[in-house]
């Protein structure tokens, strides 16, 4: 018998759960796990590049690329306040600070950040080439947009330029489809670890804020979700669902949804039915900029930071709570952890003592997974009800996983 790709996956999963329990030093399976992220990780810089240029360029014509900038910046945005409320709103439900205190000593530095100007200037590139070897995903995403546009105003001149990105772009899935192969061994590598790593011991005393971010996660990606795609994009949520979760276990596993880029373009485009025009243009800025899960995280962890601290917070602390956080996750950089760096800045800017961010620090990787999960979905929902508003949605059957 043989077990399409997504059934793969999961029997991988959940063998990882079962050997990180029960076999001991079955830590020796990292360097696989490590492997699967360095694959996936080769292509991402390249993979933007070529994507966003192709995605600009073949829309055509600038009216219809600001139109759906603007639906995408605008769903990212809505989604993602509404993610901090539910943050909010499931950290009072779960209460996950009461009961715990802090012991003295453990105390973190709040993280420097950058002005807000400063960072906004910096999303010019002074030197793109830079960028590329950097890795700086918002200058690659400014630089590409430029030659995008460029493309397009050119018209014939720029054929040549186009067709060799497309051409690009399309080796970069290739190279993704075979990495997808190996995904199952990259995940046992990835998950059996973890599961091994921490324990029932570690993981008891902080349960109630792991429950209390991974049900809000799930709540926040069902509810809103289904009802986004199934209103706007007049798709089955179950299809949906269905059709993203490579993406969120990968997601899961490897705590990096810039890492996961190209898997979710993958399953957007082959599962999905979006178009390659708006997959291109709206995961890239999604991977970059929205961040659901880490705003939800956001509002949890705060607030069980005021717990733990015994403090009650403000109508105006709460207010600013929703304002950074979301303003934070749309800063926070697709990669594992930096959330939590941006959990400083949100504490910081109601003056709370930072205390307690050690013993988030404890399990922020678990929490790290499902905030993960939720960015990368929330991102192929949004290209989900751009596709459907611009009649960019292939709704045959499409090729399962
Ligand atoms: N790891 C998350 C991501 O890549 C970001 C975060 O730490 O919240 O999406």
């Amino acid at each position: 018998m043989r077990f399409n790709l997504l059934t793969q996956i999961l029997i991988a999963f959940v063998l990882a759960i079962v050997a990180g329990i029960v076999i001991p030093g079955i830590e020796v399976v990292a360097p696989l796990g490590d492997l699967f992220l360095r694959l996936i990780k080769f292509i991402i810089v390249p993979l933007i590049l070529s994507t966003l240029v192709v995605g600009v360029a073949s829309t055509g014509d600038i009216g219809k690329l600001g139109r759906m900038g603007g639906k995408t910046v605008v769903y990212y945005l809505v989604t993602t306040a509404v993610a901090v409320m539910v943050g909010l709103g499931f950290g009072y439900l779960f209460s996950p600070g009461e009961g715990l205190s802090i012991k003295a000593g453990e105390t973190v530095e709040a993280t420097e950040t950058d002005g807000f100007v400063q960072t906004l200037l910096n999303i010019v590139p002074t030197n793109p080439i830079e960028s590329l070897v950097t890795g700086n995903i918002l200058q690659i995403i400014f630089f590409a947009l430029f030659i995008g546009i460029a493309i397009t105003a050119l018209g014939e001149k720029a054929k040549p330029v186009f067709h060799f990105f497309d051409a690009f772009a399309e080796i970069m899935y290739k190279i993704t489809g075979w990495i997808m192969r190996v995904a199952p061994f990259g995940i046992f590598g990835l998950i059996a670890p973890i599961v091994a790593q921490y324990g029932m011991d570690v993981l008891m005393p902080l349960m109630k804020l792991i429950l209390a971010v991974a049900i809000a996660c799930i709540v926040h990606a069902v509810v809103v979700y289904s009802i986004t795609v199934k209103t706007i994009g007049k798709m089955s949520p179950l299809k949906f669902f269905k059709g993203i979760f490579p993406a969120s276990l990968v997601a899961f596993s490897t705590c990096s949804s810039s890492g996961t880029l190209p898997i979710t373009i993958k399953n957007t485009k082959e599962n999905l039915g979006v178009s390659e025009n708006v997959s291109s243009f709206v995961l890239p800025l999604g991977a970059t900029i929205n961040m659901d899960g880490t705003a939800i995280y956001l509002g949890v962890a705060t607030l069980f930071s005021a717990q733990v601290l015994g403090y009650e917070l403000t109508f105006t602390q709460l207010l600013m709570v929703i304002l950074t956080g979301a303003l934070a996750s749309i800063g926070t950089a697709g990669v594992p952890g930096a959330g939590f760096i941006m959990l400083t800045m949100v504490l910081a800017s109601i003056n709370l003592p930072l205390e307690a961010l050690a013993l988030v620090a404890g399990v922020d990787r678990i929490l790290d997974m499902f905030r993960t999960s939720v960015n990368v979905t929330g991102d192929a929902s949004a290209a989900v009800v751009v596709a459907a508003t611009e009649g960019e949605l292939n709704r045959q059957e499409l090729k399962a996983s």
